[in-house]
């Protein structure tokens, strides 16, 4: 496993899962090979910080944003601050609904995330953060993902997945989300 190519076809298709008509994307193939991370890690890294400049914190999403979050945050020396499904994260948390392709859930934020960026706060500075996914379809858990980071206090860089539906490597600018079918406030 050399190159981005070669990552794209690790990637295993499965229609009809979890439901009739969704056609899955399994990315855990990716994780038998210890290369294939290295370079989804490093493209990440690359895309993030040449897209959305010099950002405070990585918010991931529960549980497959999980697998890059952290190791994107070593990289990039900054924290991971994680959105989980309700009733998950003790302590006080902020709560939205969220539609995805194949269900509804219910995510959440600590309340108080924002304070691990320490630099920007002694600086008087808003964090910047980044929202990473590993896959972007109807773009509904981006769009909650999104909100619930500025309501923690953050100003949102942008949303960088690994998938963009069949599309690799796609990080979307702030501007961009609204292509993907989400709207500028929510
Ligand atoms: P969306 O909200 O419709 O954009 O769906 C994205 C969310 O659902 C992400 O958190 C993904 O992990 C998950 N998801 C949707 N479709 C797939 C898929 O084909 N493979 C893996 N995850 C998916």
């Amino acid at each position: 496993i050399n190159t981005l190519e070669d990552v794209r076809g690790l990637l295993a298709e499965h229609p009809d899962f979890p439901c009739p008509g969704v056609l899955f994307q399994d990315i855990f193939p990716i994780f038998h090979h210890p290369a294939a991370v290295r370079i989804v890690v490093n493209e990440l890294v690359r895309q993030i910080s040449e897209h959305f400049g010099q950002v405070d914190a990585v918010i991931a999403l529960d549980a497959r944003g999980f697998l890059f979050g952290p190791l994107v945050c070593q990289q990039l020396d900054i924290p991971f601050i994680p959105v989980r499904k309700a009733g998950k994260l003790p302590g006080t948390v902020i709560e939205r609904s969220s539609t995805k392709e194949y269900g509804a859930d219910v995510l959440a934020i600590p309340a108080g995330a924002a304070a691990a960026c320490t630099g920007a706060i002694a600086t008087g500075r808003q964090p910047r953060a980044v929202v990473l996914d590993d896959l972007l379809a109807t773009g509904g858990t981006a769009a909650a993902a999104v909100a619930l980071t500025r309501e923690a206090g953050f100003e949102v860089a942008g949303f960088a997945v690994m998938v963009l539906l069949t599309e690799l490597w796609a990080p979307l600018a702030a501007g961009k989300i609204t292509a993907a079918g989400l709207t500028e406030d929510q």
